[in-house]
C-alpha cells in the first residue's frame, strides 16, 4: 500500500477550474487521486450510440491531456458500480478522505447514502459540496421554513439573497499540481463499456455578449437558433454555473439569468419532493384517463403527426438532440392534451433523446406543460398548433429546416382534429380534476 491519499470523484462538474469540491481536496496537505465512474447501472439503460455518453467520455480524455502534458497526473477511469469501485480502491489505497460535489437526484441521493455508509464502515470520511448552482436545498425557502412552490417569488427572493452574499469562485485551476502522479491503471475504452461513438455531437455552448444581450428579443423565434445551448453544458459541469450567473449579471439580462433561476427553481422541488421523478406533484392529476394511443405516441416521436410545427420540433430533436425551448411547450401540450398521452411518455423520450436531459429540469417542465406541476400551466391552456406558427415561425422558416414536404401530397393528414382534440381533453382533465 502507498501513502495515504484522498480522492476527488467527478460527477456532474467535468471541469478543473471553478469547482468546489475539487478546490477543497486540492488545497488541503494529501495528494488527491481524482477519479470518474461509468455507473454500470446508469449505462445499462441507454442506447448503444448515446452522444452523451462520448461526450462525457472525450470531456475526460480532453482533461486527461492537459493533465498528462502539464502535470504528470490524470483522471482514473472506471466501469462498474460506484460501491465495486469504492471495494476496489480501498483494497488499493490508504484513503483519508473522499471528496465531491452534490448531485440532487433520487437515484444519486441514494447512491451517496451508500457509499458514506460503505466509507464510514472503513474510517474514511466522505466529504460534499454545492457545485452545481448557486443555491441549493433549503438556501431559498419561505419564511416559515417551507419550499417555495411558485416561481416568482422565488425567483425574488433568489435575487435579494443573491445580491447579499458573496459569490465567490473556487480558482480549483491553480492547484492541479496536488494530483498524484498518473497511476498505470487501465482506462475502459467505449467499445469495453458496449457503447459506439455517435455521429450527433455536443455543440459548444454560446453564451456570447451578444446571445446575452439579444436573449429577450430573440428567445422565442425557433427559426433563429439565437439561444445559448448551455444545456449539457451546466449538466454535464463543462462550464461553472458562479462563472454563468455572473456574466449573465454583468450583461444586465433579467431574463437570461431568469431562466437560469428556473434550472434551480426545478432543482429544489425535485429536491424535497423527489416523488416527482414519477408522480404528478397535484395527485388529483394522476386520475386522469389517458388514452395512450401507441400508434399516435409513435406519430408524434416521429414527427408525422400532420401538424408541421409540432413535426419540425420532433425531427430537430430526432436529427440534433435539441429542441427549442417554445417548441418544446408546444409538442408536450399536444402530447398530454391533444393525444391525451401520459406526460411520462413524453418525458422519457426527451430523457433519452435530449443532449441537455437534466432530470429536475424535464419533470418540472413536463408537469408544467400537463398542468400537473407546482407552478404549472392550467389544463385549460391547450395551445393551437397552427395558430402558433402565425405568432412564431411566420415566415415558415423552422418549420421548412425540418419538415421540407409539408405542403406536398406526401405529408400525412392531421392525426387528431384540433376543436374535436381540445374539447375531449377539457371533457377528460375536468372529470379527473373534479372526481372525489
Ligand atoms: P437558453 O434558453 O439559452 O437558457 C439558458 C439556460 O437556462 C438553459 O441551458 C437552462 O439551463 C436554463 N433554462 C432555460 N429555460 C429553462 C426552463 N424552462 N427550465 C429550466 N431551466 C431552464 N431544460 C434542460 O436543461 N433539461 C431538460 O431536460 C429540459 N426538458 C424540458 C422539457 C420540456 C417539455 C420543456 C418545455 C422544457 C425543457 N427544458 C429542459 C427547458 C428549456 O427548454 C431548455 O433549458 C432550453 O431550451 C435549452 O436551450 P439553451 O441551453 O439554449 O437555453
Amino acid at each position: 500500500m502507498t501513502n495515504t491519499i484522498n480522492i476527488f470523484w467527478f460527477r456532474r462538474d467535468l471541469r478543473l477550474t471553478d469547482n468546489k469540491g475539487l478546490f477543497e481536496a486540492l488545497k488541503g496537505q494529501i495528494k488527491v487521486l481524482p477519479i470518474f465512474i461509468f455507473d454500470s447501472e446508469i449505462l445499462e439503460m441507454l442506447p448503444k450510440d448515446d452522444p452523451r455518453v462520448s461526450f462525457i467520455y472525450e470531456t475526460l480524455e480532453e482533461i486527461n491531456i492537459i493533465l498528462q502534458e502539464d502535470y504528470g497526473s490524470s483522471i482514473q477511469i472506471y466501469f462498474g458500480t460506484p460501491l465495486e469501485v469504492y471495494h476496489q480502491l480501498n483494497t488499493h489505497y490508504k484513503i483519508e478522505t473522499v471528496y465531491t460535489n452534490h448531485d440532487y437526484e433520487p437515484y444519486a441521493r441514494q447512491r451517496d447514502a451508500e457509499i458514506k455508509t460503505f466509507l464510514e464502515q472503513n474510517n474514511i470520511a466522505f466529504k460534499t459540496y454545492k457545485d452545481q448552482v448557486i443555491f441549493e436545498k433549503d438556501d431559498i425557502v419561505k419564511s416559515d421554513g417551507t419550499p417555495y412552490l411558485v416561481y416568482t417569488p422565488y425567483m425574488k427572493r433568489w435575487k435579494a439573497q443573491f445580491k447579499t452574499e458573496n459569490i465567490k469562485s473556487f480558482p480549483s485551476e491553480t492547484l492541479l499540481k496536488h494530483f498524484v502522479q498518473h497511476q498505470k491503471v487501465e482506462a475502459p475504452t467505449l467499445l469495453n463499456m458496449g457503447f459506439e461513438s455517435t455521429k450527433q455531437r455536443i455543440a459548444p455552448y454560446l453564451a456570447t455578449p451578444e446571445v446575452i444581450q439579444n436573449y429577450e428579443t430573440t428567445r422565442n423565434f425557433p427559426a433563429q437558433d439565437s439561444t445559448s445551448k448551455l444545456g449539457p453544458h451546466l449538466r454535464f459541469g463543462t462550464v461553472s454555473v458562479r462563472y454563468m450567473i455572473s456574466k449573465a449579471v454583468s450583461e444586465t439580462n433579467h431574463v437570461f439569468w431568469q431562466e437560469l433561476i428556473w434550472r434551480e427553481f426545478f432543482m429544489q422541488i425535485l429536491w424535497h419532493f423527489p416523488q416527482t421523478q414519477t408522480k404528478s406533484f397535484k395527485p388529483q392529476y394522476d386520475r386522469i384517463v389517458w388514452r395512450n394511443n401507441e400508434a399516435e405516441f409513435k406519430a408524434w416521436c416521429e414527427g408525422k403527426t400532420g401538424y408541421p410545427f409540432i413535426d419540425a420540433g420532433m425531427r430537430q430533436l430526432n436529427q440534433t438532440g435539441f429542441m427549442h425551448n417554445r417548441v418544446r411547450m408546444l409538442v408536450g401540450s399536444f402530447l398530454c392534451k391533444h393525444l391525451l398521452i401520459d406526460w411520462r411518455w413524453g418525458e422519457a423520450y426527451f430523457a433519452e433523446k435530449l443532449h441537455d436531459y437534466e432530470m429536475a429540469s424535464n419533470i418540472g417542465n413536463w408537469q408544467w406543460v400537463a398542468g400537473c406541476g407546482v407552478d404549472a400551466a392550467p389544463y385549460f391552456r391547450i395551445f393551437n398548433p397552427t395558430t402558433q406558427i402565425q405568432k412564431f415561425d411566420k415566415d415558415l422558416k423552422y418549420i421548412n429546416t425540418w419538415v421540407p414536404e409539408y405542403q406536398e401530397f406526401t405529408y400525412p393528414k392531421p392525426i387528431v382534429d384540433h376543436a374535436a382534440a381540445r374539447e375531449r381533453c377539457l371533457r377528460v382533465f375536468k372529470a379527473a380534476l373534479n372526481a372525489s
